[in-house]
């Protein structure tokens, strides 16, 4: 290499000089340390921000999914009221949660198959509240409506389980009671007649005695046609003798003519 100096000489032997060239800072490891570690932190960033936006989608979605099985559930249920409700409406009466007329009378189409099946009687009774026009016409109706639905509840507890009670008409009551046995009828309709008589009912503050007239018949698979209706007749003609005699007593129709009777108090 020629050298020239500020003569303009040129020194033919030449001249040296040595110097490092080091590389812009953006290119040093330790730059490239940085740079790998940033790209790893933003790489993990990404990745910690997606998963929670997954997590966060997730538990949007389980919320969802919990909200609308509980607002399912809730729908479900007040259909299976509403179902409940209506079924309950078809079979009992609203007054005295007893059967209500149509469907005592199903269950005694039902009876009456049975025990003609299983050759065993049957007992028909109707009971009618004596006078109680007289507590309408007193002390109003709501005050009949609470007679009418406590003497449901009573005469309930006097029956067995197993014995149906239905509301027949305004204050009259039909009970078909499976394994009647003409001994025991008399015990059995007295203790119809004893709900009623043997303690007052409590309405408005005063006290009620009342009283209830009851006609029963036995149905005979044996002898008694399968119609629902005849046993029914019998029963009502059994009651009519009841009130007719003076009430607060039962009459049976056994139907055996000579086992026809009446008892009372
Ligand atoms: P008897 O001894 O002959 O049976 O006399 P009674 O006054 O009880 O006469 P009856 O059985 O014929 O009359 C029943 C009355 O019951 C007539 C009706 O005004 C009344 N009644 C019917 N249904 C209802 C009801 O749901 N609530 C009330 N409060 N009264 C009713
Ligand atoms: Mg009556
Ligand atoms: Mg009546």
């Amino acid at each position: 290499m020629t050298t020239q100096n500020n003569d303009g000489k040129w020194n033919p032997s030449g001249g040296s000089f040595s110097f490092v060239l080091l590389p812009p800072v953006s290119q040093t490891p330790l730059a490239y340390t940085f740079y790998a570690i940033l790209t790893l932190i933003i790489l993990w960033l990404v990745f910690a921000l997606r998963t929670r936006a997954l997590v966060r989608g997730q538990q949007e979605l389980t919320h969802i999914v919990a909200e609308r099985t509980a607002q399912l559930e809730a729908e479900k249920t007040a259909l299976d009221t509403a179902r409940r409700e209506l079924r309950d409406r078809a079979t009992y009466d609203s007054l005295t949660n007893l059967l209500n007329r149509g469907t005592v009378l199903e269950s005694l189409q039902h009876e009456v198959s049975r025990s003609i099946r299983d050759n065993t009687p049957l007992g028909v009774v109707i009971a009618d509240l004596d006078h109680f026009k007289r507590i309408n016409d007193t002390h109003g109706h709501l005050c009949g409506d609470q007679v009418i639905r406590e003497a449901a509840d009573r005469f309930r507890a006097a029956l067995r389980s197993y014995d149906l009670a239905g509301r027949y008409g305004g204050e009259e009551f039909l009970f078909v009671l499976p394994g009647w046995d003409s001994h025991q009828a008399p015990e059995r309709t007295n203790r119809l007649l004893d709900a009623i008589r043997q303690c007052p009912f409590e309405v408005a503050g005063t006290e009620l005695h009342l009283t209830c007239s009851v006609g029963a018949a036995t149905f005979r698979p044996d002898m008694d046609s399968p119609d629902i209706l005849e046993v029914l007749r019998r029963a009502d003609d059994a009651l009519y003798r009841s009130k007719n005699a003076g009430r607060n007593r039962a009459t049976i129709d056994n139907a055996e003519p000579s086992s026809q009777f009446e008892h009372d108090r």
